[in-house]
């Protein structure tokens, strides 16, 4: 029966490997303990206990029977009781969840202090000013979290007894002055909640746990949930801790460590260390830090210790891991370990690293990077010069270039961000209410706290620009500006750039430069030379390695040679996708005018006759840059008004003209072609295919063009091999008319030049009908391509032009999808159209070409779906064709 479920698991019971269940704090806390690192004990409610929670607004029956049992064990354990008035045990209670949420979620510490165990620590700690610090603490975390009091009129009270003393400093309050405090913050809890302070100590904690549980859906868990994407209803799991302490004088403190550098990935000693102070104080960057190693020079023995616990942690997990700790009166305590998020550079400096110390091999280094941060690493960056004046260097937290102006709050920034400026947030420290501020921000710039402070985790875990610590900068966030060393003032609104790479700041703009990445693709730098950055060549290494996992080919979506060669250099084995309509553009759009003006075939000939050289011209250049590889042409796609002027516009042209007595015979000819050609849907109107049906000549002129480039391109020696698309096919009829009237056109070519070349023919599939009826399809085509953009518009119904901004924000608000799904294709409907053409293609005719040309073509989630599926390639812009290689690697391992 249901009583027998296990909600509670003490630290010994568990592993790394059970992060759904026991949350990642709580898994690697168990692995920790199992490998004899010091922990202080405790154990874990579950996930489940918490999905349990939030689905039926109460803790399953007989989790507080499970809690007492643990909770006894850890009192024998420690030889203390919880509370006791004479020498307390006190646990902290934290969240953890499976999927890493830094600091979105609520840990009450000092849980088990009241009225009279105060004075038990007291006694016990022999410092009555710590205990009374201890509980202050308690009642003002308890009253943010549990009670949901505002944290203001704590600070508020706190500040009123330090006016009262005449100081600034928490250090100059002392036992007395902090009794007092207690009394101010029991007293806010009265007025705020009608009830006293709980004295209980078992009630303290059962209100903290549930706390915890509540705290998953915060307003910034959700948020932060959605951006990473983590799944809404996962839960968090709850730790009970014993409580060790940072705070008990000089002889104690708290840290974060590194086994290496997060933002570069380069070995050594890593983190930030505060001497007397609660793990809270580092990790909100409310005191500067000191480097982590000077705590040789402060405690050697620890020091040592958590060296070599660093270095078994590392070669556990075979993993950049980081660390939390306390020392306790010289006593080393672990509190945390994971592996750490890192930069994107760092990620694969420190695959290849671990490669070559032997930890992992070549496929896990694949698996180690995402495509997502390779994409990062192709950012520009800055260069000196320009007139931009420096004004101060902070800590380089996590790297980028950001350019945008200054502002000093999160509302502002989503406010201007939402109107189009770029902003950079600019704090003295951070905290979690700052994140919708953070993601609306280019970056993020900081006067205290370290490479550990909030600002820094979370910029870097979103690949978000972010410089902290910059000490010389006097922030004052209400009068929206802040004072540089120089004296200089920049207000709200002033440009600004920032690098995270270097810590420097700048008033005004600096110029920036392609990053080392792309230049090495670009083959500016050879990866095998002794001064390539080890980054560069990481990059190489990995990506070298997942071209020969991957099983899918890479093409590119390019219409212009420039474009086409720099897919190739990144990469690119062919084209998938040539829009022919951005070569009707510019000056051809007249020819495009007269051809849809024309009032006979004559005029209509004469038309064509004028773009087909032109059209040639284009396919000789890409077919000479994409010698060898396959170049896909789709045939013109978009309804054809969208080459003449906008129907409101004319329309006022022609009735100003009218209106001074000097009517324009073309305009209004023109105007009734516009108005002819009108269409309330044009996206589901003529277009396509169907363009090719209507308009007589266009493609046939579009495929003599390809089919004389072509042969031209062969006369001259090279191997082009080009491709024939067409694009919003529903039937086979459609496929079939086209089809032959290009084999024709093709024949035709042929003869005149005496060539024999083989042009496959083949159909985009991007309406749901052509999926369905994909076996059909396959007698007459080839290939199929997948035009996910289009096949997703028609799925859903929803226009890809206009749904984005109108309401996907709302969608993405109530949870309806993640992730939009323009940009991340939508498995369980699209997705099964693409399935269902993929196996009724191919079981029709066995040796159909697959491919995909959306956008989805370079997501790296769909890259793997489109693996999985089985498609030959996929396609995408230039810049996502590493991104893809990377991803279709990953994809095979
Ligand atoms: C598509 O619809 O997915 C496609 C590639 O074509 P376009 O984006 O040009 O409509
Ligand atoms: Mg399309």
């Amino acid at each position: 029966g249901t009583g027998t479920a296990t909600w509670v698991y003490d630290f010994s019971e568990g592993s790394k490997e059970q992060k759904d269940l026991l949350g990642g704090k709580g898994a690697n806390l168990a692995e920790m303990t199992n490998l004899g690192l010091p922990v202080p004990p405790g154990f874990t409610i579950t996930t489940d206990a918490c999905r349990f929670y939030l689905e039926h607004g109460s803790t399953p029956p007989d989790l507080g029977d499970q809690v007492t049992e643990h909770l006894t064990a850890l009192e024998k354990a420690m030889g203390k009781t919880l509370g006791d008035p004479e020498d307390p045990l006190l646990v902290s209670v934290r969240s953890g969840a499976a999927a890493s949420m830094p600091g979105m979620m609520e840990t009450v510490l000092n849980v088990g202090l009241n009225d009279e165990s105060v004075r038990g620590l007291a006694a016990q700690s022999g410092s009555e000013r710590f205990a009374w610090d201890s509980y202050r603490r308690l009642i003002q975390m308890f009253g943010k979290t549990v009670l949901d009091i505002d944290g203001e009129l704590f600070e508020h009270a706190l500040d009123e007894v330090k006016r009262e003393q005449g100081t600034d400093l928490d250090l100059d309050l002392d036992a007395e002055h902090l009794e007092d405090v207690v009394g101010r913050f029991k007293a806010v809890v009265r007025e705020q909640c009608g009830r006293d302070f709980p004295m209980d100590p078992r009630e303290q904690l059962d209100l903290a746990i549930n706390a915890v549980f509540d705290s998953w859906n915060s307003d910034r868990a959700i948020i932060y949930r959605r951006r990473e994407r983590i799944p809404s209803d996962a839960g968090t799991a709850v730790n009970v801790v014993a409580m060790v302490f940072g705070n008990l004088g000089m002889d104690s403190g708290t840290g974060v460590a590194f086994t290496r550098d997060p933002g570069t990935g380069e070995q050594g000693v890593y983190g930030d260390y505060l001497q007397n102070a609660q793990g809270e104080d580092v990790v909100a960057g409310i005191r500067n830090t000191v480097p982590l190693p000077d705590l040789e020079r402060i405690d050697e023995g620890a020091y040592r210790e958590l060296r070599s616990i660093m270095s078994t942690l590392e070669s556990h997990y075979r993993d950049l891991c980081d660390i939390e700790f306390t020392v306790e009166r010289n006593k080393l305590w672990m509190l945390q370990t994971r592996v750490g998020k890192r930069t994107a550079a760092a990620a694969f400096r420190i695959a290849t690293q671990l490669v070559d110390e032997g930890l992992i091999d070549m496929d896990e280094a694949v698996r180690r990077v995402t495509g997502e941060q390779l994409g990062q690493l192709m950012f520009p960056r800055f260069v000196s010069g320009g007139d931009a004046t420096q004004l101060t260097q902070g800590m380089n937290a996590s790297p980028g270039a950001a350019v945008g102006r200054a502002v000093f709050s999160s509302e502002v920034a989503v406010q201007w961000a939402d109107r189009g400026e770029k902003v950079v947030l600019v704090r003295r420290e951070t905290n979690p209410d700052d994140l919708s501020g953070m993601i609306a921000a280019e970056g993020v710039l900081t006067s205290r706290g370290g490479k550990t402070s909030h600002a820094a985790v979370v910029a870097r875990g979103m690949g978000k620009t972010c410089v902290c610590g910059a000490e010389e900068l006097q922030v004052d966030t209400k009068a929206k500006r802040f004072t540089a060393p120089g004296g200089q003032v920049v207000e709200e609104g002033d440009v600004i750039s920032i690098d995270g790479s270097t810590g420097r700041v700048w008033l005004g703009e600096v110029p920036v430069e392609a990053s080392a990445v792309v230049r090495y693709f670009e083959g500016e730098i050879d990866p095998e030379s002794a001064d390539a950055d080890d980054l560069v060549r990481s990059v190489h290494r990995i990506l070298a390695h997942a071209d020969g996992a991957r099983r899918l080919d890479v093409r590119t979506n390019a219409d212009t040679p420039e474009d086409s060669a720099r897919a190739r250099r990144f990469g690119a084995r062919g084209i998938g996708l040539c829009r022919t309509e951005h070569m009707f553009l510019g000056d051809r759009r007249q020819l495009v005018e007269k051809l849809i003006l024309a009032e006979d075939d004559e005029g209509k000939q004469q038309a064509l006759d004028a773009l087909a050289p032109l059209q040639k011209q284009d396919f000789l250049e890409i077919f000479e840059v994409m010698d060898g590889l396959p170049v896909t042409v789709r045939l013109l796609d978009p309804p054809l008004h969208e080459f003449l002027p906008d129907l409101t516009d004319l329309s006022v042209r022609v009735a100003v003209a009218e209106a001074q007595g000097h009517p324009d015979e073309g305009n209004l000819r023109l105007l009734a072609a516009v108005r002819r050609l009108h269409e309330q849907n044009p996206m589901l109107g003529l277009r396509g295919v169907r363009l090719g049906l209507v308009v007589k000549g266009l493609f046939a002129m579009q495929v003599r063009a390809i089919a004389e480039a072509a042969c031209e391109r062969k006369a001259a020696g090279g191997d082009p091999r080009p491709e024939i698309m067409i694009p919003l096919v529903g039937a086979v009829q459609e496929l079939e008319a086209i089809r032959e009237e290009s084999e024709q056109v093709l024949a035709a070519v042929f003869e005149e030049c005496g060539a024999e070349l083989d042009v496959l023919i083949g159909t985009m599939i991007e309406v749901p009908r052509a999926a369905l009826t994909a076996a059909e399809l396959a007698s007459s085509a080839e290939f199929f391509s997948f035009g996910t953009n289009d096949l997703t518009q028609m799925t859903w119904g929803f226009s890809r032009d206009d749904v984005e901004a109108a309401f996907f924000h709302a969608y993405l608000d109530k949870g309806i999808f993640g992730v939009s799904p323009f940009e991340s294709l939508d498995l369980p409907g699209v997705g099964r159209l693409v399935q269902i053409g993929v196996e009724e293609g191919r079981s029709a005719r066995p040796d159909l070409k697959l491919g995909v040309c959306g956008e989805h073509g370079g997501d790296p989630d769909s890259v793997h779906f489109f693996h999985e599926v089985g498609l030959d390639y996929v396609s995408c812009s230039p810049f996502r064709v590493p991104v893809a290689r990377l991803e279709a690697g990953r994809a095979a391992l």
